[in-house]
């Protein structure tokens, strides 16, 4: 049995890290608007294309020494990291919710996460498209969970409205529209209580780590939320439920003592 839970947890890795290769596909073609189905891969120094065996995900990478086969231009260490990374959250995944609904949905959101934080980071938009994939995984969850139904409509609305507010009282320069919708469609996938606690770790996250950049490289005082939400929303997906129960046993103690 545990060697069949590791060839399953070996075979997520590699999905994942397949998976990871499109994703950096979807972060460099996506902001510039080019085809990311049609267009063969190619590097983007000599335009050599790219042949099957220079395309297996983190070893093509490691194999070429982080260089094009043809002109030797670095290629950024992206591309392994975000296959690895990929790789790695579909294993803890698996890991944590077996070979189930929860987990393919988590996949798939995390995948999301992933590529919009790249996107987020670099063009301060977040792309719609992500947001739309992210609340089709939310409707499947609706449908294969119906009878918890109202803990995902409220996770819809629970923190994208305050949001939506804030978005229309600041004219746009306190939020994000891309975060707002992503706060949605995530509450729809992962319900209120956790979209909750998702936004309150992004925000925490969001606030240490930016001063801290703003102090140590004189980073400019635009925040791109989607990173911090992003982190704080697969915080919540992965320990979220532990977190929850151990402060709902905090504040039963209190009023006990
Ligand atoms: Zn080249």
């Amino acid at each position: 049995m545990i060697y069949f839970r590791l060839y399953i947890g070996i075979l997520f890795f590699l999905f994942g890290a397949t998976i990871g290769s499109f994703l950096n596909v979807l972060i460099y073609r996506i902001p510039k608007k080019e085809d990311f189905v049609k267009t063969r891969s190619h590097c983007m120094k000599c335009g050599y294309q790219l042949e099957w065996y220079d395309l297996v995900p983190i070893f093509s990478w490691l194999f070429l020494g982080g260089k094009c086969r043809k002109c030797k231009t670095k290629l950024s260490a992206q591309y392994p990291l975000i296959e690895a990374l990929n790789g790695v959250m579909y294993v803890l995944n698996f890991v944590l919710f077996g070979l189930s609904i929860t987990t393919l949905l988590y996949c798939g959101l995390f995948s999301a996460l992933i590529a919009l934080s790249v996107i987020d980071f670099r063009t301060y938009e977040i792309p719609v498209g992500f947001n739309v994939f992210i609340l089709v995984l939310g409707a499947i969850r609706v449908i294969t969970d119906y009878h918890n139904w109202p803990e995902y409509v409220i996770g819809l609305v629970s923190v994208s409205v305050p949001l939506l507010l804030i978005f229309y009282a600041t004219k746009g320069k306190g939020i994000g529209g891309g975060d707002v919708k992503l706060m949605g469609a995530v509450g729809l996938l992962i319900g209120w209580k956790l979209v909750v606690l998702a936004f309150f770790l992004g925000c925490l996250l969001g606030s240490v780590i930016h001063v801290a950049r703003m102090k140590i490289s004189g980073e400019s005082h635009v925040l791109a939320m989607g990173p911090y939400l992003s982190a704080g929303i697969m915080i919540a997906c992965i320990w979220g439920e532990k977190l929850i129960s151990l402060y709902i046993n905090y504040l039963n103690g209190l009023m006990a003592s």
